[in-house]
């Protein structure tokens, strides 16, 4: 008798194993069919490589990419041809973050009913998030230089526009992979990181104004340089007595070194990591390169350098839009995505900064454009802004330009970086610019 319980208990469990692995691979099934059916190895989705069917759309329904009679096609004007890329993908399959290969299942209109087919054989519509007006400016005002532009919208996390140059023409690709040295196949506002300068002092800013309590009735003095164990932090020039929002809006070395000092380096580290700087942050599933902050040793040169975005920092566009995206929205940092909402329901996102903080930073932004970069260079926008000049070695400094808009109707929080280019007010401002009239238009 107890043999045969025994065995019923066997049976039981076998049977209950089965269920569930059944259970899980339905569910597995549900979540990944569209993957795996949109895997470029399936035949009957890809043809030596290249979607079958299928469109991609911007979000205003303009073509990025659609194949009929078997062959596919990206959009008409070449500027957005090469703006997109990176986000649609090459033929070859060089650039594995493109929409041909990431969501290969809604291009090819999977379903998990239907699978793969489609009455018609024309297949599914992804239709992106991404402005084509405003990647063709961002690729235009980038006038062949080298760099990324990344908006997003900071109350949905929609990617508005993501551009990396260099780029190729997809319908006149290079001949063969080169190797690669002129990083052309990288997408550069997901995959880069770069030197921030001064784009940087807005975590320092953050942290003094949590951990100093008397900072914003403090005067700051700078005489143009400043000696630290054995070295000198240094500005452009002497910017006198000042104030924590004059030392942001004119953004003197001197002062955010100190700030540096003060704070140490832990706490330093705590910011740049809490805010997302350092880790990786996903775009559906795709993830950024991961920045870096290393402080130095307390009380030295390095640590001071740190607190203004120099020494071994380093971050990445994307991660850095987000962290701005944050700043505008009362420290929430929206999850991003490349796919358009068709919905507000089911925001999602991560609480990142106080929320106080956020809007103090938010004013200092104000100020900053209304004393240094003037308000008429940016007309019809209400600009929150922060320019950095990243120096880099013996090249030209990285030119970085980073903020948001105070408009309800266009929430945007971008971060241009312009490599080797200069001066981040004159190179890079005018790329966010030119995007962003594109973007609000
Ligand atoms: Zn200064």
């Amino acid at each position: 008798m107890r043999r045969i319980q025994k065995r019923a208990l066997a049976v039981a469990l076998l049977v209950a194993a089965v269920l569930a692995m059944t259970a899980l691979y339905a569910a597995r099934w549900a979540v990944h069919g569209g993957e795996w059916a949109g895997f470029p190895s399936n035949g009957d989705a890809f043809i030596a490589g290249r979607i079958r069917a299928g469109t991609v759309r911007d979000r205003d329904g303009e073509v990025l990419y659609a194949v009929r009679d078997g062959e596919g096609r990206y959009a008409q004007d070449e500027s957005v041809r090469r703006a997109s890329l990176h986000i649609i993908g090459d033929r070859a399959g060089f650039i594995g973050s493109g929409a041909l290969f990431h969501y290969a299942g809604t291009i090819l209109g999977y379903d998990p009913v239907n699978g793969l087919y489609s009455a018609d054989g024309t297949g599914g519509v992804l239709t992106l998030s991404v402005d084509a007006g405003a990647q063709r400016a961002a690729w235009e005002a980038l006038d062949g230089r080298n760099g990324a532009v990344a908006v997003i919208n900071y109350v949905t996390g929609e990617v508005v526009c993501s551009v990396s140059s260099p780029a190729f023409d997809p319908e006149d690709p290079p001949e063969t992979a080169p190797d690669d040295t002129s990083g052309i196949y990288m997408n550069r506002p997901l995959s880069a990181v770069y030197t921030p300068g001064s784009v940087f002092k807005l975590v320092t800013l953050a942290a003094a104004i949590e951990n100093i309590e008397d900072v914003f009735d403090r005067d700051f003095h700078c005489s143009g340089s400043m000696e630290v164990g054995g070295g000198r932090v240094t500005c452009t020039h002497a910017h006198g007595d000042m104030k924590l929002e004059d030392a942001l809006a004119l953004s003197c070395n001197c002062t955010f070194g100190q700030l540096a000092l003060e704070l140490g380096g832990e706490t330093l580290q705590k910011y740049a990591d809490q805010y997302g700087l350092t880790q990786r942050q996903s775009v559906d599933g795709l993830h950024t390169a991961v920045g870096r902050f290393d402080a130095g040793a307390e009380g030295s040169l390095n640590l001071a350098w740190s607190g203004a975005g120099q020494y071994h920092d380093l971050v990445n566009p994307m991660a850095m839009a987000r962290f701005v995206a944050a700043i505008a929205n009362s420290g929430d940092a929206p999850d991003l995505t490349m796919v358009k909402k068709t919905a507000l329901l089911g925001l999602s996102g991560e609480h990142i900064m106080n929320a106080a903080t956020a809007d103090k930073i938010a004013q200092i932004m104000d100020y900053a454009v209304r004393r240094t970069y003037g308000p008429e260079n940016f007309p019809g926008l209400a600009l929150r802004a922060k320019s950095g000049t990243a120096e880099v070695g013996t090249d030209k400094p990285n030119a970085w330009f980073v903020g948001f808009i105070q408009d309800p109707e266009h929430p945007y929080a971008f971060a241009v970086c312009v490599e080797n280019a200069g001066f981040g007010f004159s190179q890079a401002a005018p790329v966010a610019n030119a995007v962003l009239q594109a973007a609000v238009r």
